[in-house]
């Protein structure tokens, strides 16, 4: 199978993970959801996720079980659906859908990435926008939740091609999004480039130089030191955290990372520069194994400047490295495990090895890469286990620092921005433990990371009204 099997483990249309049984609201609540998103798997996953882990609270404070708070969390405030059509440099025409679900504006103004790729429908945007909006209240800074997207495909086409494709999607997006309302950032797909022709014709339309309005904008423009390196920096950075409640280091640890993207090169640097040695590595094809650990220069020159496949680093590397197209990179012995691709590539047979293997800690650099039936089972054998929505929160916290910097015509060096990320950090990890301590479950960051993030949006809901 190959590593990353997109939406297969849990089919659009099919089964949805198992249940634990629900307080009655929050059932109502779930239930709500499924019949009104018929066929959104991810986004039902998602809820799932997090209201399981507020049976507690809402035992212990029934102000939460109102329908008032619980149906309007998730269900999103607004839901743009419109058509992108582009032509290449044929002169075919080809139409996109792109989507840009603003979810929850209780703590600023929405916030989220966009997303390329042929995969995106509206319950991935969905389930990533409502995930954003507890990940963003982690962070402590202001900024509400959002995601953004389309099914457009970047591979392949030319760097002509995808400037067409931006300044179409950007000609209807521009007038729903601007730095007080909504401010969308790269994601899969969406790196510096797409953000580099997004904000251009968004300038271009509205005669404005509103830097704040999109954020990861090239440092000579409005960008911020630190943001590219952001989620795989500040993943590691929580899982310094998470390691040290067990007196223990990255320091000669093996790690495995999934994904060879803008997540997983960073969290590979971070990883290797704090001691760890990373095996092994991927893209959508398939795997590789360097025994002698991933060189990075490498890695970067065929993933990053030249937008190739990984199969090439194998190839180039020698004798050292192999490349396994297909398969699982879980079945890669490891003590840390990073998934930095994709939703649901790491299934339960994947976690069984991991944990036969001897992993002790996974922390997750994608959104929800991990299955419920995985999570439970890293759970259940003592695994530290760190969900993406606290683990990968360190991209947004430093796109709210770009927003700062925009907003005071400032730009901060570099040292500095990384010291406010590690600040960051280490107060996501703290929120997540003291929630998880606070109701009888120390050390489940998914439950604390629900249980925090949800408090903080629904206590600021509740005090702004009816709306
Ligand atoms: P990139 O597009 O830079 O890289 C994605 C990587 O994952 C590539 O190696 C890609 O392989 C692989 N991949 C993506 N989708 C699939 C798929 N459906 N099947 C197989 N392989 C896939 O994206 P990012 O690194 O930015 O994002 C990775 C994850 O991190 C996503 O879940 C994203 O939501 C999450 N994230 C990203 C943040 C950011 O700041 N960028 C912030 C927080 C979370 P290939 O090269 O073959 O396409």
């Amino acid at each position: 199978m190959m590593l990353v099997r997109g939406s297969e483990p849990v089919p659009k249309h099919g089964k949805l993970p198992p249940m634990t049984e629900l307080h009655p609201a929050l059932q109502s609540a779930y239930d709500t959801v499924l019949s009104r998103n018929g066929g959104e798997a991810e986004f039902h996953q998602a809820v799932h996720e997090v209201l399981e882990s507020l049976n507690p609270v809402v035992r212990r404070h029934p102000q939460y079980a109102d329908r008032a708070i619980l149906e309007r969390i998730c269900e999103p405030e607004r839901q743009i659906i419109f058509r992108v059509p582009w032509s290449d440099d044929r002169g075919r025409i080809h139409i996109n859908r792109a989507f840009r679900v603003e979810f929850n504006s209780a703590l600023g103004p929405y916030k989220g990435g966009l997303r390329f790729h042929p995969s995106v429908y509206l319950g991935i945007i969905k389930f990533l926008g409502f995930e954003q909006t507890f990940k963003n209240a982690l962070t402590g800074l202001p900024i509400g939740g959002g995601k953004g997207g389309s099914d457009f495909d970047p591979k392949g086409r030319s760097d002509g091609e995808v400037m067409r494709f931006c300044q179409s999607l950007m000609t209807e997006l521009y007038r729903h999004i601007g730095e007080y309302t909504d401010v969308p950032a790269g994601d899969i797909g969406v790196g510096g480039r797409e953000i580099g022709y997004l904000f251009g014709q968004y300038k271009r339309i509205t005669n404005r130089y509103e830097s704040g309005v999109l954020t990861g904008k090239g440092i000579g423009w409005g960008g911020s030191l630190v943001r590219t390196e952001a989620t795989g920096y500040g993943l590691v950075y929580f899982l310094q955290q998470m390691l040290g409640t067990k007196k223990a280091s990255l320091d000669g640890r093996r790690v495995v990372v999934s994904g060879s993207g803008n997540v997983a090169v960073h969290a590979i640097e971070k990883a290797q520069e704090l001691g760890a040695t990373v095996l092994a590595c991927s893209d959508s094809a398939g795997y590789v194994v360097d025994h002698k650990g991933i060189d990075l220069a490498l890695l970067r020159e065929i993933k990053v400047a030249k937008r190739g496949r990984i199969a090439e680093y194998a190839a180039r590397r020698g004798a050292d490295a192999e490349y396994v197209p297909g398969g699982s990179i879980w079945n890669v012995p490891c003590e840390v495990a990073l998934p930095c691709a994709t939703q649901n590539e790491l299934t339960e047979a994947d976690a069984a090895a991991l944990i036969q293997s001897g992993v002790i800690a996974v922390a997750e650099g994608a959104n929800m890469p991990c299955t419920p039936d995985a999570i439970r089972a890293f759970q259940s054998a003592g695994v530290l286990y760190a969900p993406g929505k606290a683990a990968n929160a360190g991209g947004v916290a430093t796109s709210a620092l770009e927003m700062q910097q925009n907003a005071g015509r400032d730009s901060w060096s570099f040292d500095y921005t990384d010291k406010r990320l590690g600040e960051i950090m280490v107060a996501v990890h703290e929120r997540c433990a003291a929630a998880a301590a606070d109701y009888g479950q120390p050390g489940n960051y998914a439950m604390g990371a629900n249980i925090s993030g949800f408090v903080h949006v629904a206590d600021a809901m509740m005090a702004q009204g009816l709306i």
